[in-house]
């Protein structure tokens, strides 16, 4: 018997359409590696068994309608009618909990569906459960959720990437073949890589923000993590598409081809042929890691060997992403997040006058990471400092974004780079110095500023981790994205890492195995004794 989690989505909703499996089966043998890895991994934030089951016996119910129709009506249902999916914890599920990994959202009930919750219930997937990730989505470890941390299923000491970490982590372990994550600077291909996933961030505006906790409101973006790019593509076509209730969400059409990518590897390969690509140089930035490098490099010379044509490009004002995304980012954070008053969600603290309350439910509802930010966001947007920070950089993030244009001018087809400068890190690695933080998404940022689809796709191990590579397209361009992930796919379809599981599964599944916050807690004890030994001390002086 095979098992049923290893399968990729495309290949249940076939055994599903033939009737070989049902999707009763098929959610209950994800949920239970869910739930007894749940200790190991904390990748989860919710799981609803009760309601994943309704959702599974709705599914059989129209699949069973559907082939007693016949072959035609069963072939037009939607791929993902009964396939399970993680929802990260911002997107709204009516009467469910939507904490975006905040104490100051526990206890809140969403009062409706976000809209891509309606389109996944409209198409038929089932929905396991919501995931967790870093407060407010900020960060880039899943270190910075208030419930606790998540680990890596390659390495349970490290992390799975952030802020889109527990649905990153969620496929990876097989827990589900698809989930949803958010990207502002990175947040979903920064995991995908980290964990081995494939991770898109669509153009902004293809997919509508309604009923999704928002964190900076002109860079976030919705978009799929899967272990392929024909799942990616099959859950951004359920989600894409112009919504009225998101002004931001554009009249662009969502192409069926998404549903269409080739099976055939070599149908699949030949795309490459006479591709046009850029490598730009400044994405191979100071402290990347050779290994890292190496694979990127390898995954570059596999694209020339298939027929397409690599130049080295340069998006100039790269360096200048980092800094102007810590200025537009939390301005808009601070924005909103003036709404979390104790008066309006979650929980009220204080019985004090007003100002008290809100002091005191704020002061205690947000973390350090989010308080940072507010701080930062205020300070960039107060009188007189308005013109120096913010409009400098809204005018910085206009040429970045002319870089890129450019290059579509020039006739690129697409830009190739890597996803992190690094592997999954340890615990507590960059916990105490936020620069070092923000530096992981060095990569990634960038492609937020201008707006673009960005996505990475799994390219190989290094020191037994993996790395992601990514793909960078002009707007709009996700399906030639997708297709450029399919062809690379394909050409390294013989690959042995590709054979490889998650190294740490098996110790996932030892309930001895400790959680996510004891190696977190083990690891931050490690890292101040490192600061206070002698040697630390002969640096310091
Ligand atoms: N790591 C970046 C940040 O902390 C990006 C996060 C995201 O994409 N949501 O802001």
């Amino acid at each position: 018997m095979t098992n049923l989690t290893r399968l990729l989505a495309h290949e249940m909703a076939d055994l599903l359409r033939r009737g070989e499996v049902t999707s009763r089966t098929l959610t209950e043998a994800h949920l239970a590696p869910a739930e007894r890895q749940n200790h190991a991994l904390h990748a989860w934030l919710t799981i609803d068994r009760e309601r994943a089951l309704d959702e599974a016996d709705a599914a059989d119910a129209r699949l069973a309608a559907a082939r007693a129709e016949g072959v035609d009506a069963a072939k037009r249902l939607h791929p993902l009618l009964g396939i399970p999916v993680a929802l990260k914890d911002l997107v709204s599920i009516a009467g469910g909990q939507a904490t975006a990994g905040s104490r100051i959202l526990d206890g809140y009930r969403s009062p409706y569906d976000a809209h891509i919750t309606e389109r996944l219930r409209d198409v038929g997937a089932v929905v396991l459960g919501k995931t967790n990730m870093d407060e407010f989505a900020m960060g880039s470890s899943t270190e910075h959720s208030a419930y606790g941390p998540t680990s890596n299923p390659w390495a349970l000491d490290r992390v799975p990437g952030g802020s889109s970490g527990g649905s990153s982590a969620a496929v990876a372990a097989f827990h589900v073949p698809l989930g949803i994550g958010t990207d502002t600077g990175g947040s979903i291909r920064q995991p995908a890589a980290l964990c081995g996933v494939v991770g898109m961030k669509p153009t902004y505006g293809r997919v509508s923000r309604y009923g999704i906790v928002a964190f900076a409101s002109s860079l976030d973006q919705i978009g799929p993590f899967a272990r392929d790019a024909r799942d990616a593509a099959a859950l951004l076509h359920v989600v894409a598409g112009r919504d009225d209730r998101d002004s931001t969400s554009a009249p662009v059409p969502v192409p069926d081809e998404l549903l269409a990518l080739p099976a055939s590897n070599d149908e699949a390969a030949a795309w490459l042929r006479g591709r046009r690509l850029g490598l730009p140089k400044e994405y191979f930035v100071a402290g990347m890691e050779p290994g890292v490098e190496e694979r990127v490099r390898e995954g570059v010379a596999a694209l020339e060997g298939a027929g397409a044509r690599v130049e080295e490009v340069s998006l100039p004002h790269t360096e200048y992403g980092l800094a102007t995304y810590y200025i537009v980012a939390p301005a808009e954070a601070s924005a909103n997040l003036a709404r979390y008053d104790g008066i309006r969600y979650g929980p009220r603290l204080g019985d004090g006058t007003v100002l008290e309350n809100y002091l005191a439910t704020r002061g205690r509802g947000f973390g350090a990471e989010v308080k940072r930010r507010i701080m930062l966001g205020t300070y960039a947007l107060s009188a007189g400092y308005y013109d120096a920070y913010y409009l400098k950089a809204q005018k910085v993030r206009t040429l970045i974004k002319q870089d890129f244009d450019s290059l579509w001018a020039q006739g690129f087809d697409a830009l190739v780079a890597p996803t992190s400068p690094t592997v999954a890190f340890p615990f507590g690695a960059r916990m105490a110095d936020p620069v070092s933080m923000y530096l992981s998404d060095a990569c990634t940022l960038p492609v937020n500023m201008a707006g673009l689809p960005g996505i990475s796709i799994p390219c190989g191990l290094a020191e037994g981790l993996p790395v992601g590579l990514q793909f960078i397209g002009a707007a709009w361009s996700e399906l030639e994205l997708l297709r450029l992930s399919r062809a690379y796919e394909a050409i390294t379809a013989d690959a042995e890492w590709r054979t490889l599981e998650p190294t740490d599964l098996p110790r996932a599944d030892d309930p001895s195995t400790p959680t996510p916050t004891e190696r977190a807690r083990a690891a931050s004890a490690g890292v101040s004794q490192a600061l206070t030994s002698p040697q630390a001390g002969v640096l310091r002086s």
